[in-house]
């Protein structure tokens, strides 16, 4: 049974790599870029305030997405174990999440950090053809990753077990460092 976040600056392979590691361990992915991807797509309130702000490469705001995880991490199913993707982005998010993760009585999660460097970055989220990722939007995602998710890597370091993964190369090689890394804790 894993609790797991992912970390890692837009373009690492945070998506495809939780999709892998959630099929393999049998828990549950929680992407929250795919949350309110699928709200745009049914105009849902949340879409419709979503939508500006995910295509101008923003964050939304910390009120809503505390919310959407509360809801999610309430649900049953999540007791077996899941990987949050995309969540939290802010300190403000994940000083609620570690709240929210102790009142609910989760153990302690386990992060792991994605390492990419920058020029791969801005290639990777050009190729994918997201319509979130032209070269200004991409080049908007980064700075705002640096100056608002970085700091996590820092308050995750201090409190929980943070692995950090080289995201240079294959999906498959990059699978495989994180369950190596993960088989060993
Ligand atoms: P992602 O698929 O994780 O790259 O998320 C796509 C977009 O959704 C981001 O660029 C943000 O606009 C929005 N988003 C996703 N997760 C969050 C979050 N935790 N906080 C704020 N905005 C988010």
């Amino acid at each position: 049974m894993r609790h797991l976040l992912i970390l890692g600056p837009p373009g690492a392979g945070k998506g495809t790599q939780s999709v892998l590691i959630a099929e393999r361990l049998h828990i549950k992915h929680l992407s929250t870029g795919d949350v309110l991807r699928n709200a745009v797509e049914e105009k849902s309130e949340l879409g419709l305030k979503a939508k500006a702000i995910i295509e101008a490469g923003s964050l939304v705001s910390d009120d809503i997405m505390i919310g959407i995880i509360y809801d999610a991490l309430k649900v049953k199913g999540m007791r077996k174990g899941f990987i949050l993707d995309g969540f939290p982005r802010t300190i403000k998010q994940a000083a609620a999440l570690d709240v929210l993760l102790s009142e609910l009585g989760y153990p302690p999660i386990l992060v792991i950090n994605i390492v990419v460097p920058e020029e791969e970055l801005i290639q990777r989220m050009l190729g994918r053809g997201r319509n979130d990722d032209s070269a200004d939007t991409a080049r908007h995602r980064l700075a705002i990753f640096r100056e608002q998710t970085e700091p996590l890597i820092e308050h995750y370091s201090k409190k929980s077990a943070l692995i950090n993964i080289d995201g240079v190369g294959t999906i498959g090689e990059i699978n495989d460092r994180i369950f190596e890394r993960l088989n060993a804790c």
